[in-house]
């Protein structure tokens, strides 16, 4: 596996596991050029999706890609890469045991923001925002008042209340 730090081919396995729900191999690896560490997952592929795009192009789903862009949305707040990695495979099983092994960007961006909604706030709105293409403050508002009307587990951070023009 290849150091996603400098590059090296020359990676160790410290660590293998099984992920807490068993669906994967989680491996803790370290890199002996750079001794940066990171982690790799194995898991199965049920069968191969497609995902059919707005423009209407056809693209092999990538599982790395979208974890990504879930990885964006998640920067600097401390969810357990465990839960994250859960998340994922529930939204790519949802999509391989659906009828249809087209998929479009649509369906997958629903799922994540399902997903991310129970994860974590902040990156559930972040993801929305990139994601519904938002430009204006009140679809912010819209998505807040949504949060707060969830009675889902675990305490809502508190927000600050926008001061209106004045
Ligand atoms: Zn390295």
């Amino acid at each position: 596996m290849r150091c996603p730090y400098c590059g090296s081919l020359d990676t160790q396995v410290k660590d293998s596991r099984p992920t807490e729900d068993s669906s994967s191999i989680r491996r803790r690896r370290v890199c002996p050029d750079c001794a940066g560490r990171f982690t790799t997952f194995e898991r199965v592929q049920l069968r191969e999706l497609t995902v059919l795009k707005k423009s209407g192009r056809r693209v092999p789903f990538d599982r790395d890609k979208l974890m990504r862009s879930i990885e964006i949305a998640l920067r600097k707040r401390s969810v357990d890469p465990e839960r994250v990695e859960r998340m994922v495979n529930g939204i790519v099983r949802q999509l391989e045991s659906q009828g249809d092994a087209e998929i479009s960007s649509d369906r997958i961006g629903e799922l994540v923001m399902e997903g991310l909604r129970s994860l974590d706030d902040v990156a559930y709105v972040r993801f929305a925002s990139v994601y519904k293409n938002f430009r204006e403050a009140r679809d912010f508002g819209a998505i807040v008042d949504e949060l707060a009307g969830d009675e889902g587990p675990g305490e809502k951070p508190r927000r600050e209340p926008v001061s209106g023009g004045a």
